[in-house]
């Protein structure tokens, strides 16, 4: 008990949503597996929901690594999931949990036999977290779950309000070519147009409320005594060179994939109930032969688009898993032709959620067709798998340009998607000059990211460096 009592004890609080919650439970368990006592804060929606996708052991914890909960004040909902309104999402823990976190950390520094709070980590969009945690006299950092691109993106938005460019003065904008301007003057980023920031400058109206929430919450990063990113130097070189003078404190650690084994194995985010079967299937297909595709847990669509896709598919010939949400297309049931399904079943397999990880890091995945989401690159980075791209929102469309135009391990599929254009990019990405060229440079990049976490890596340094400075408690 008093050796309990002596461990530093980290408390750590992701948005509640999947993109967030993953790499931030990654980063938890990194801490618990260097000493710390970790006390992880998911909203009580996603309690809930992680009940029902993982069962009650994943929420028990396991020694020095418990959950705890705090109101997100999102509604109760019958099947819909209300955490995909993103807007609604950020005003709502904005608004409803800052007070109940307050409270949480002062009964955390009551609980007898339970370390005191000796620092917050705080997702980067939830910097009210850390603000709390630096009013109570505790360390506060803040953890961005995008990429240092993306972030640079965010960074930005009130540089490129100021110089006029957003809001955009039409809605003309979004489609007569202006989003193609070049934006050369932002440190870092060479070559970036108005369209490869984050999507929400994509508005008309000033006071969006995307447009000033990631812009608003970017700036507040500069008052917490740290900044975790979930990426590695090699990947983000000149970007992250920026940051590091913009903040005292950069610390890239990515990319955090499943760092412990062990105890903890059983301590899952997934809010998705898994479906396992795919990786016997993926087991009995050819090295390199599937194309895998997954829009993450956000993305939606129309119909007509899925079923571009769904032919697409069907035409190319190739082995495919393909994860369709049910809520995949907006505010439909996400229903594939049925033709489709009768002429695709001797080689396609449909899941409604998979553990992606093991999926892209299986020898029989050649091809990844991808949202873009940043935990879904740098997942397809480690399984150095070259990926489709049709970025839907937010840092996708950063994501996307770094993939293709920086690291070449990607193409990208026009927003307007058609079957024909599925049939050519999956053929060229699996057949094509250009499909072996991104396969070396995916193979170059998984042997970086490895690099970057093994002991004496450039991330593995940083995780080193981090913690000496939560455990120093200042400067
Ligand atoms: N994911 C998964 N199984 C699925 C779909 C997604 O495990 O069927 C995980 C994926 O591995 C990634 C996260 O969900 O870690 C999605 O995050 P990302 O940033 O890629 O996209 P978002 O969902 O935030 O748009």
């Amino acid at each position: 008990m008093s050796s309990e009592k002596a461990r530093p004890h980290a408390v750590v609080i992701p948005q509640p949503a999947q993109g967030h919650v993953t790499p931030m439970l990654h980063l938890a368990k990194a801490l618990h597996a260097r000493g710390f006592h970790v006390t992880y804060v998911n909203s009580e929606y996603n309690h809930r929901r992680l009940l029902r996708s993982r069962g009650p052991d994943t929420l028990a914890g396991a020694d020095g690594f418990r959950f705890e909960a705090v109101p997100d004040g999102l509604p109760e909902s019958g099947n819909d999931d209300v955490t995909q309104d993103i807007a609604a999402l950020c005003l709502s823990t904005t608004e409803h949990s800052a007070a109940p976190f307050s409270d949480l950390l002062v009964r955390l520094n009551s609980t007898p036999g339970a370390p005191p709070v000796s620092c917050v980590i705080a997702d980067g969009v939830m910097s009210f977290a850390q603000r709390v945690a630096e009013e109570m006299g505790i360390l506060g950092l803040v953890f961005w779950t995008t990429s240092a691109c993306g972030f640079m993106g965010y960074l930005h938005f009130a540089e490129l309000a100021r110089r006029g460019y957003v809001p955009l003065k039409d809605e003309c904008d979004l489609t007569n070519g202006y989003l193609d301007t070049a934006i050369d003057w932002i440190p870092g980023m060479p070559g970036i147009r108005l369209k490869d920031i984050p999507s929400f400058i994509r508005t008309t109206d000033p006071n969006d409320v995307m447009l000033n929430f990631d812009g608003g919450e970017a700036q507040n990063a500069r008052k917490a005594r740290g900044v975790i990113l979930n990426t590695f130097d090699a990947l983000e070189q000149d970007v992250v060179n920026v940051l590091r003078r913009i903040f005292p404190r950069v610390y890239t650690v990515g990319p955090l994939v499943t760092f412990a084994r062990g105890e903890l194995d059983k301590i899952g985010g997934n809010l998705w109930k898994e479906d396992t079967s795919c990786l016997g299937w993926l087991d009995a297909q050819k090295p390199g032969s599937v194309v895998y595709v997954n829009f993450g847990s956000i993305t939606v669509m129309t119909l007509a688009q899925l079923a571009e896709f769904a032919w697409g598919l069907a035409r190319c010939g190739r082995p495919f898993l393909w994860v369709v949400r049910p809520d995949l297309v907006s505010g439909e049931n996400a229903m594939l032709p049925e033709e489709f399904v009768r002429e695709t079943k001797e080689r396609g397999v449909l899941a409604s959620w998979c553990p992606q990880e093991l999926v892209l890091s299986h020898p029989s995945v050649g091809l990844f067709l991808t949202h873009c989401g940043w935990n879904s690159t740098l997942e397809s980075v480690c399984g150095g798998v070259p990926m489709l791209c049709w970025p839907f929102f937010a840092e996708q469309p950063t994501n996307c340009r770094y993939v293709c135009s920086k690291w070449g391990i990607g193409m990208e599929i026009d927003s307007n998607v058609s079957r024909e254009e599925v049939v050519r990019l999956v053929g060229e990405a699996m057949d094509g000059e250009s499909g072996k060229a991104m396969r070396m440079k995916a193979a170059v990049w998984k042997e970086k990211a490895k690099e970057a976490v093994v002991e004496g890596g450039s991330s593995s340094k940083n995780l080193d460096q981090l913690i000496e400075f939560l455990l120093a408690g200042s400067d």
